[in-house]
């Protein structure tokens, strides 16, 4: 179990159980637990087939809790004049019932949302209906977006529009007038902060959204010109989402409270000290290491680990932000935060099955090969020879000279001078050379540069169930690494050194980053498939973005959904409050315009040609054609492998 670095990147929801299984713990340690296998069974009796996205709600309601009982208790630790308001941006997960959920554990809070679309402001306007949270409305603007605004400003809420860019500001005053109601405004500050990686053109001068200095001494014109400083109420800015290193954190928090406190010196009442998103998750469970056990240098950083706590991160905050504020002698605002991936990523995960896996030179293949045959061509002999000939001491060189005998049979094959039977043997004995120079090459240090990485080379790939462009589009996008781990026998020691290849037609579809330890490795540690068991792996720490932004590539649609709850009259016990079928083949069809109906008549009337023709007996048409339509109401991932 030690390969899987459960403790480090489980944040104290999941770990190991006795019986080698995954288990949740949806309150945090000690507290319920739920066997992840036992969730499994219950969706194998349920017939509704893997890969199945499995959401712990509890988890989402217990970081919902853990994030603003942070602040809470920051707040009060450090004497802070303010209050904490978080708000969850819904674009993370727009899933109804993540944000019923998140919005149900966050009203002790006043916990509000965050919108960036028209879309997602009607969800918002529908759903935050507490008059205390704050509604914050981020991205690009329309008229119909601002309007949107203003109606939930006419419904009593704390709706605030963020300026992103200049011309949103006349706009949105203009219309609060015509409305007859009047805006709350936030201004976005482009900070020259930036932050690490993936997400660091979210701030400086050339970022998309949020207005430069002399944009917003302009705005704080245009506001004076209109009478109307007193609707600044928000300061805004967001650096960038998975910050990985506190420093980013101190500093933007830094030049954000001297923005702020300039900006009430000129007059705007601003009330709330908006942070954006950013607090990181660790998915590798380094707590920032680089995956070589060391340190990430400075300014390097690995996306997929953070360097510092929760704790530590609102301890930042409250303390940098205030220290300003004192400094600039002006009052402590209230803070805000946009945290989506802290809040959604643990919650969810996609459990998929391994359905077989394809092995480079099999244990048989060399076992066959290892006989040797009198008449078998000199070729076929050298190969021989080198493999039997390899020793610790001349590691590089058999492996030279072996690639050069495979590329030999190969120009002889090329030219008709070799059977295939005797270039699968020279295959064969190549293959078997790679496995006894990785057998060498184990726990040794010094390696020949050649075969260091051949390990990685001849791994085994497991066959998963799942679209990695569907499930972790983040991985296949830029790398981005989620813990994978078997749900089971991890009583036992992995045997097999793999890589995870997915069900669409594309060799991007696959996965050769791991979490091994408390590094990152190109192959995983599993276990061997036992014929006619099943093998399931956990695709863990999904719930951010990962279940929102999945695409239809190859046509496997959206994935089945479960909801777990803990039983709360047996703390051992769960039950699935909802099931969410994902898409049925005729629905991803329907997406791309084609009518289910007229495939299937296409089809029928091809087999009724037949059946004139007497080329196929009509009972067997009509099972034909009830065949095709069974297909096309059922799952798009593979079914009983
Ligand atoms: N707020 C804004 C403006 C964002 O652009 C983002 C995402 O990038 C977030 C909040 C959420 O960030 P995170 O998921 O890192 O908390």
């Amino acid at each position: 179990a030690q390969h899987y670095n459960v403790p480090g990147w489980g944040a104290g929801y999941f770990s190991v159980s006795d019986k080698g299984h995954l288990v949740v713990h949806p309150h945090g340690q000690p507290g319920p637990t739920i066997d992840i296998m036992d969730v499994v069974e219950d969706i194998r009796e349920r017939n509704l087939g893997f890969p199945c996205v499995v959401r712990f709600q509890d988890v989402l309601r217990a970081r919902v809790k853990a994030i603003n009982e942070a602040f809470g208790k920051g707040l009060v630790e450090q004497g802070y004049g303010g209050k904490y308001f978080g708000v969850y941006p819904v674009k993370v997960n727009q899933m109804r019932e993540v944000v019923e959920e998140i919005l149900d554990a966050g009203a002790p809070y006043h916990y509000g949302l965050e919108a960036g679309s028209k879309g997602e402001l009607l969800i918002v306007l529908g759903h935050n209906t507490d008059p205390e949270a704050l509604t914050v409305c981020n991205g690009y603007k329309d008229e119909e977006f601002l309007r949107l605004a203003l109606l939930g400003r006419k419904l009593g809420r704390k709706v605030i529009v963020v300026i992103e860019k200049l011309s949103e500001l006349p706009h949105l005053l203009r219309l609060g007038d015509e409305m007859g109601v009047e805006p709350l405004i936030g201004l976005r500050s482009k900070l020259t902060t930036r932050g690490t990686g993936k997400w660091e053109g979210s701030s400086g001068d050339f970022a998309k959204f949020g207005l430069t200095v002399p944009e917003l001494i302009h705005a704080v014109r245009i506001l004076k010109e209109q009478k109307k400083e007193h609707c600044a109420r928000l300061l805004h800015f967001h650096v960038g989402s998975q910050l990985t290193d506190i420093r980013v954190v101190k500093d933007a928090i830094n030049e954000g409270a001297r923005v702020y406190a300039k900006l009430r010196k000129m007059g705007l009442p601003i009330e709330y000290f908006d942070v954006g998103g950013g607090l990181g998750v660790d998915y590798v469970g380094s707590h920032g290491g680089n995956g070589n056990g060391n340190n990430a240098a400075p300014g390097v950083t690995i996306a997929s680990t953070v360097n510092y706590t929760l704790e530590e991160y609102v301890g930042d905050v409250v303390y940098n932000l205030q220290r300003v504020c004192q400094n600039e002698q002006v009052p402590e605002p209230h803070i805000v935060s946009e945290s989506g991936r802290a809040v959604t990523a643990h919650h969810s995960c996609v459990v998929m099955n391994v359905f077989g896996h394809i092995e480079i030179g099999s244990q048989e293949q060399i076992t066959a090969a290892s006989v040797a045959d009198p008449n078998e061509s000199k070729v076929v002999r050298e190969m021989r020879e080198i493999v039997t000939g390899l020793t610790p001491r001349n590691k590089a060189e058999a492996y030279h000279d072996a690639v050069a005998k495979k590329e030999e049979a190969l120009q002889m094959f090329k030219l008709g001078l070799l059977g295939l039977e005797e270039r699968a043997m020279v295959e064969s004995l190549f293959w078997k050379l790679c496995r006894d120079l990785v057998a060498l090459n184990r726990g040794k240090k010094r390696l020949p540069r050649d075969t260091r990485d051949l390990g990685d080379k001849i791994a085994d790939q497991y066959m998963a169930n799942f679209s990695l462009f569907q499930s972790a589009p983040d991985h296949w996008a830029f790398d981005q690494l989620f813990p994978i781990v078997p749900l089971h026998r991890m009583d036992e020691p992995p045997t097999r050194d793999c890589t995870i290849v997915d069900i669409t037609c594309d060799s991007d579809g696959k996965i050769d980053r791991f979490i091994e330890g408390e590094g990152v490795d190109e192959t995983l540690s599993l276990h061997a498939l036992e014929p006619g068991q099943p093998y399931y792996l956990g695709l863990m720490l999904t719930g951010a973005y990962q279940d929102v932004m999945g695409d239809m590539h190859n046509l496997f649609g959206r994935v089945n959904e479960i909801h777990v709850f803990v039983d709360d009259e047996d703390p051992e016990d769960f039950y699935i409050e909802e099931v969410i079928p994902g898409d049925r083949i005729e629905q991803v069809l329907s997406r791309m315009q084609y009518g289910p109906g007229d495939l299937a008549r296409r089809v029928k009337n091809a087999l009724d040609q037949k059946v004139k023709d007497g080329a196929i007996r009509p009972k067997e048409g009509v099972q034909l054609a009830d065949f095709f339509e069974q297909v096309m109401r059922g799952y798009t991932y593979l079914a009983g492998v």
